[in-house]
């Protein structure tokens, strides 16, 4: 038996944060990963390969489509073998120097490579060893659900795990789940020359954002040529002359979808199956996901759980990282840190993207039965109309008596970017008035924050570009 401080189960986002600061605080910690390599989901085969091609494919679309008269950005050719290749190149060269290399500066965390199983509340097994701790940290993460759809495993599916590392750009391509991963991957492929269809089963994409906002970005995605499909249910997934055919049921109607792939991307599984949580006595929700309290322990209070394996509302890197150095502390410490998941932001890395903080209109009415919101389109913004990108719009909920800021939802180029500053007004509880008192440089695209503030005041339309 060998025995440890802390014991992190996992090796992506949230263990890492948490090996970092069991290692400030001089703990004697074992971190054990399999499956994926170092460095998780994020690095290996989500954020970093999934932005370096959508940037790709924004490069390729912007010189096709930039708008600008007497410019001819003729794109002489197109090697998706070699596009695929540099974004690999680019994983192999971040995890080596976040992840392999950060490991290797923490002197206190042992590695263990390997499947980790509990054997008891306060002992893990790996390789055969078996390694005990006071306290312990799941940071597992999820894996790509299957919906239970016939016929669809004998079919053959692609994730986002193999669709990163296609050697092939697929003809046509269907997508099941209209979430993040679903649209940024549809605008990618599409981008890339693919027939893109997007099947989903809720009205709208991205149902969690702002609808003003999700209708546009679907409009705008409809334009740029992908298909997207509402449906009841997928009755049936067959083979028909080499290609991959799903039978849905929409608006009554039985329709027949056909592509020469399909790429799941209807939402993601905590990684709980095969861990031994119930030798440990750690209960997990109706969706599996390890329920956890507002400081991160389980039902187990020396058995912390952080990011995408947990019940927690955001599921992003920044949330994993932040509760891994959250749980660490809380778990080795007697503090008691906790995370306000209303101000945290989320990005949807489309072009434009969609970038949100705090309240959605439909949020502030469920929770004070009212809404003081505007939305403005970025036709008003001079940045906009300079940049010829006016497609986007700005939506500000604000408190309908104190008038503090309480959620901004952005589309537009860079929202990811802007999304920042909106972090901060939501986090520091800004008032409308201040924002309007501000100066933002002119032009910009952040000052699309001030004339939505504005516009809570004035008819921006009766403007100048220098109120
Ligand atoms: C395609 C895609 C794109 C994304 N893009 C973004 C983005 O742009 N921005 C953003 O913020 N977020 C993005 N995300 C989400 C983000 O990647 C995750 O929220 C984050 O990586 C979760 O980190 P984690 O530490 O919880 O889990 P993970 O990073 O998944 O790490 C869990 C690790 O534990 C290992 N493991 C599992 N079970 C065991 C076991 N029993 N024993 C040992 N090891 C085990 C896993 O193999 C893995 O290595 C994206 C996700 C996907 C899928």
């Amino acid at each position: 038996m060998k025995t440890f401080d802390l014991i992190i189960i996992g090796g992506g986002a949230g263990a890492f944060a948490a090996a970092i600061r069991a290692n400030e605080l001089k703990a004697k910690t074992a971190m054990i990963n399999a499956s994926l390599p170092l460095g998780g989901t994020c690095v290996n085969v989500g954020c970093v390969p999934s932005k370096r091609l959508l940037w790709a494919g924004e490069i390729m679309h912007m010189a096709r489509n930039h708008n600008i008269p007497g410019i001819d950005l003729n794109i002489k050719s197109f090697d998706f073998k070699k596009l695929i290749q540099d974004e690999l190149n680019l994983v192999s060269r971040m995890r080596k120097e976040k992840y392999e290399k950060v490991l290797r500066g923490l002197e206190l965390v042992t590695f263990f490579d390997g499947y980790a199983r509990f054997a008891s509340e306060n002992e893990v097994t790996v390789n055969g060893d078996n390694l005990y701790a006071e306290r312990i940290i799941i940071a597992t993460g999820s894996t790509a659900k299957v919906p239970p759809v016939e016929g669809l495993e004998e079919v053959g599916y692609a994730t986002h795990i193999e669709a990163l590392k296609v050697k092939q750009l697929p003809k046509t391509l269907i997508i099941i789940g209209a979430g993040p991963v679903g649209i940024e991957f549809a605008q990618m492929f599409s981008r890339f020359g693919t027939k893109v269809i997007i099947v989903k089963r809720s009205p709208g994409i991205l149902r969690f954002a702002e609808k003003d906002l999700t209708d546009r970005l679907e409009q705008m995605l409809e334009i740029e040529g992908i298909d997207i499909i509402t449906a009841e249910a997928i009755r049936l997934a067959t083979k028909k002359n080499g290609k991959k055919v799903l039978i849905i049921s929409s608006e009554g109607k039985e329709i027949t979808v056909k592509g020469n792939e399909i790429l799941l991307a209807a939402g993601k599984t905590p990684n709980t199956k095969d861990l031994g949580l119930d030798i440990a006595g750690v209960e997990v929700d109706e969706k599996g996901a390890v329920a956890v309290n507002e400081i991160l322990q389980t039902s187990k209070p020396d058995i912390f759980a952080v990011g995408d394996v947990t019940n927690q509302p955001a599921r992003f890197e920044p949330t994993a990282g932040r509760e891994g150095t959250l749980a660490a502390n809380n778990a080795l410490t007697e503090s008691k840190d906790r995370i306000d998941y209303d101000v945290v932001p989320f990005t949807i890395f489309t072009d434009p993207q969609l970038a949100s903080v705090g309240l959605t209109e439909a949020e502030q009415m469920k929770r004070m039965g009212t809404c003081n919101c505007r939305t403005v389109s970025f036709e008003n913004v001079p940045k906009a109309i300079i940049m010829n990108r006016t497609e986007g719009l700005i939506k500000m909920a604000i408190h309908p008596s104190t008038e503090e800021i309480m959620g901004v939802h952005i589309l537009a180029p860079n929202a990811g970017e802007l999304i920042a500053e909106a972090m901060m007004l939501v986090k520091n509880k800004n008032t409308v008035d201040e924002v309007i008192s501000s100066l933002p440089m002119f032009p910009t695209l952040a000052e699309s924050l001030k004339i939505v503030a504005l516009s809570f005041k004035k008819d921006i339309a009766s403007l100048s570009c220098c109120v």
